[in-house]
C-alpha cells in the first residue's frame, strides 16, 4: 500500500429531509445568538424562512449574494453584520451564497453554518474566493470552513432539472480527480468512489422527476461525499481547465465541468489504473469516460464549450494559461495533447480521445 496523510477537516454535518427545522438548534449548540442569513435574491424567501426558524437567533437577512464573490458584495454583507452585530452568517444556497459567507469569515472572523440548496461542494472544502476587477483571487484558509453544515434534501428539489445535472457532475468531478491526486488517501478513495455511485444513479432520475426525494437524499448524499473529497485534495488537469475556461471566459461554472469531465477523464484514465478500476466499479461500466459523456446526455448537460460561448479562436489562450503554472497531473498533458482535448470538447465530439499512455 502507498503511504499517505489524511488530514481531517473538523466539521459537524447534520443530514436528513426536513432537518432545516434544526437550525436554531445547531446554532445554539455552537453559542451563536445574532445570526445573519444570506442568500441569493432568488432565494430570499428561503432564507426569510430560514431567520423564521431561527427566530429571536436571527439579526437579519441578506439576500445580495452573487456568482464569484465580488468584492463589493463581500463589503457590503459584512459592513451589514456589522452593523447588526452579528455573531455568525448561515449561509442558504449554491456555491455563491457559501463562498459570501467565507468571505465574510475570512475578513470578519465570523463563524458559519451552511446550509447547501445545491451539489457544489463548497460547504466542505476551506476554498475561498473573491472576485476583484475582473480576476478572482482564492485561497485555502481553515477559518473560512464551515462550523455546522445542515443538508436538507427537500431544499433541493426545486432546483431545476438541467442545473441540478450540471451541479450533481461538478460535484462527480471533484470526485474524479480526488482518486488520482498526489495527496489522495484511503478515506478519500471510499468517500469518492460512493459519492460517484450515489450521484450516477440519482441524477437520471432527477431528470426525469426533480421532486423526487429519494433520488434527491441519495444525490445530496453524493455531493456530500464528493465536496468532503474536493475539501482534503489538490485537483489536476480538469479543475484547471475549467478555472481558465470560467476565470477568463467567464463560461457558467457547473455546466463547464460537465462539458469537460469526460474528455479529461479519457485522457487521464489510462495513466491511473487504480482510478480506473474505481470509476469502473462507482458506474458499472468498464468505459468510464464513455459512461460520463453518457450521464451528461441522460440529464440534459451541454455537449461542447461552443455551446456555452466559447469560440474556436479562444482555445490557444486557454492552453497558454493552462501550460503557464505547473499542478499535479496522473499524465503531464503537451501543447498537442491539450488541442486535441479541447477541440474534442469545443466541438462536442462524442468519440472521446484516449491516447495509449
Ligand atoms: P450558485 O450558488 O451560483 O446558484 C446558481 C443559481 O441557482 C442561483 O441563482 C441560486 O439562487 C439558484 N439556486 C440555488 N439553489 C437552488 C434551489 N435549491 N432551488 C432553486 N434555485 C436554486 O451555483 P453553484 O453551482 O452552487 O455555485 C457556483 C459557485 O460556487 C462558483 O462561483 C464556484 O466557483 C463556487 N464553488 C466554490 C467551491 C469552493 O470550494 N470554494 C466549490 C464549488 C463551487
Amino acid at each position: 500500500m502507498s503511504a499517505f496523510v489524511h488530514d481531517a477537516l473538523p466539521m459537524r454535518v447534520v443530514f436528513g429531509p426536513g432537518r432545516l427545522t434544526d437550525l436554531a438548534a445547531e446554532a445554539a449548540r455552537l453559542d451563536l445568538h445574532r445570526l445573519l442569513v444570506l442568500s441569493t435574491p432568488d432565494q430570499r424567501d428561503l432564507a426569510e424562512r430560514a431567520a423564521d426558524l431561527l427566530g429571536p437567533l436571527a439579526a437579519g437577512v441578506f439576500s445580495g449574494a452573487r456568482m464569484h464573490v465580488p468584492a463589493d458584495t463581500a463589503a457590503a454583507a459584512r459592513d451589514h453584520a456589522r452593523r447588526i452585530g452579528a455573531d455568525g452568517c448561515v449561509a442558504v444556497g449554491g456555491g455563491s451564497t457559501i463562498g459570501l459567507g467565507k468571505a465574510i469569515a475570512l475578513d470578519a472572523g465570523l463563524p458559519v453554518i451552511a446550509v447547501p440548496t445545491t451539489y457544489s461542494g463548497s460547504e466542505m472544502t476551506p476554498i475561498w474566493g473573491i472576485t476583484e476587477a475582473g480576476r478572482k483571487r482564492t485561497g485555502r484558509d481553515r477559518a473560512v470552513l464551515p462550523r455546522t453544515v445542515l443538508y436538507d434534501p427537500d431544499l433541493t428539489t426545486g432546483l431545476p432539472a438541467p442545473l441540478s445535472g450540471t451541479s450533481g457532475i461538478n460535484a462527480i468531478a471533484h470526485a474524479v480527480e480526488a482518486l488520482y491526486a498526489p495527496d489522495t488517501s484511503p478515506i478519500i478513495e471510499l468517500f469518492a468512489e460512493e459519492g460517484i455511485r450515489c450521484l450516477a444513479a440519482a441524477l437520471p432520475i432527477i431528470a426525469v422527476d426533480p421532486t423526487d426525494r429519494d433520488a434527491r437524499s441519495q444525490a445530496l448524499r453524493g455531493s456530500w461525499l464528493c465536496g468532503a473529497c474536493l475539501g482534503a485534495t489538490t485537483m489536476s488537469l480538469h479543475h484547471k481547465l475549467c478555472h481558465v475556461l470560467g476565470g477568463t471566459f467567464e463560461l457558467p461554472h457547473a455546466p463547464t465541468h460537465a462539458v469537460m469531465l469526460p474528455h479529461v477523464a479519457a485522457f487521464n484514465l489510462p495513466a491511473t489504473p487504480t482510478a480506473h478500476a474505481a470509476l469502473c466499479r462507482a458506474l458499472d461500466t468498464a468505459d468510464p469516460a464513455h459512461a460520463l459523456a453518457d450521464l451528461g446526455i441522460a440529464v440534459g448537460a451541454p455537449c461542447s464549450l461552443a455551446e456555452l460561448g466559447l469560440r474556436d479562436t479562444d482555445l490557444p489562450e486557454v492552453i497558454n494559461q493552462v501550460l503557464a503554472q505547473p499542478y499535479a497531473n496522473p499524465r503531464p498533458p503537451t501543447h498537442d495533447d491539450l488541442e486535441t482535448l479541447l477541440s474534442a470538447a469545443h466541438t462536442g465530439a462524442t468519440h472521446l480521445v484516449s491516447r495509449p499512455w
